[in-house]
């Protein structure tokens, strides 16, 4: 199949699409940038009321913040950018009710955290917020909750963040427009003979590599972040096409498979919602050590983890926690939720199903971590 026929098809059934928007796209050096705003919601109306649902991640807040306080050093204590953050957001929601209004179309703020998503219950609230916003015709714009973050509870990016929201919304596509053109084989603000690569059909270590750690503007992610969204997006079957936000009219040209940009095709194994929730947004609190069997079992015949085929328990967790699992070479192979606390793990590992009842009085589970709940990472 041709590259055109890929995109046509990878856009074929699009219907809820997740628009990220990094600080490069809607700031200018004086701050928001009031015209490339009012031009992409003016394309994103156009496609709303041909039927495309769309929720906006949108970034600027921290440098709306700055500018409107004529900061001239920027933002730089925490409580400086949480602060700019909180004089931004204000000011970013308002520009986009104006250009939204000027369609009939109503906006919601949305500002999420870490918790917010690792946490079931709050993430299906999210989820029920976002798909009753839908469902009314509202467009939902997404931010982190830049005023309360610390780093537990930090999103650490919006490309992070969309990618999340993707999953969250079970969205069909994911835009991300940043200032570059997409994703390039080599940095063009230092070559100028960096090339477009219009199609990643896999995340292998070589387009990592290629990816670098360069970040540019005032956002935080570079493109390195940017692939990472693109990771966590295809294993939910969601392609992700990056182009230049400040291209003319680059939401209908990206809508009717014009070649711009670069599209990441989602991978053919589509991960559960389940699995992807305890992938991506959960923070392991504590660690296994497991043997050569365990690992065998665990990595090539999608088996579940018994007490016997751990060796070593690390940190203190409840029942329920999200645990790493690592050989021992310090491979970290998988994360899942444990059956068993950090204390009873101690007790019974090593030891056979059968024995648990015995040594703990009571018996949970005969897993010590179900294959259900068991998500292997990739190397
Ligand atoms: N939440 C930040 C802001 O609105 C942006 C973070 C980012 O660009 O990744 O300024």
């Amino acid at each position: 199949m041709n590259h055109l026929a890929i995109r046509k098809e990878a856009l074929s059934c699009v219907r809820r699409i997740v628009l990220k928007l990094g600080s490069s796209v809607v700031t200018t050096e004086d701050g928001l940038d009031y015209k490339i705003i009012g031009g992409l919601v003016d394309d994103v109306s156009r496609y709303k009321k041909l039927g495309k649902e769309f929720i906006i991640v949108s970034s600027g807040a921290v440098a709306a913040g700055v500018r409107h306080m004529k900061l001239k050093e920027g933002a730089r204590t925490i409580p400086q950018k949480q602060a700019a953050a909180s004089v931004g957001q204000s000011r970013l929601m308002a520009v986009y009710e104006e250009a939204f209004g000027l369609h009939g179309i109503r906006v919601a703020q949305m500002l999420l955290t870490k918790d917010d998503l690792s946490h079931r219950r709050r993430h299906l609230n999210a989820r029920n917020t976002l798909t009753t916003l839908l469902s009314w015709g509202v467009v939902p714009i997404v931010n982190e909750n830049d005023t309360v973050m610390v780093e537990e509870i930090k999103l650490g990016d919006n490309d992070n963040l969309s990618a999340l929201v993707a999953a969250l919304a079970d969205a069909d596509l994911l835009i991300t427009l940043t200032d570059m053109e997409g994703f390039m084989d080599c940095d063009p603000r230092s070559n100028s003979d960096a090339c477009l690569i219009p199609l990643v059909e896999d995340i292998t270590p070589d387009v990592r590599r290629l990816a670098g750690a360069n970040s540019s503007g005032p956002g935080r992610g570079g493109m390195a972040s940017k692939l990472e969204a693109a990771s966590k997006v295809r294993l939910f079957g969601i392609p992700m096409i990056i182009a230049k936000g400040k291209s003319p009219h680059i939401i209908p040209r990206i809508m009717e498979a014009d070649l711009c940009g670069t599209l990441v095709l989602p991978s053919k194994e589509r991960m559960s919602s389940r699995k992807h929730w305890i992938r991506y947004n959960l923070e392991p609190e504590g660690e296994l050590e497991i043997d050569g069997g365990a690992a065998r079992a665990l990595c090539s015949s999608g088996k579940s983890l018994l007490p016997i085929g751990v060796i070593g328990v690390q940190g203190h967790f409840e029942h329920g926690a999200a645990v790493t699992v690592r050989d021992s070479d310090g491979n970290k192979l998988a994360i899942g939720l444990i059956n068993y606390s950090s204390e009873e793990m101690l007790r019974i590992m090593g030891h056979q199903t059968a024995e648990i009842d015995w040594i703990l009085g009571y018996h949970r589970n005969d897993e010590a971590i179900h294959v259900d709940n068991l998500v292997l990472l990739e190397h």
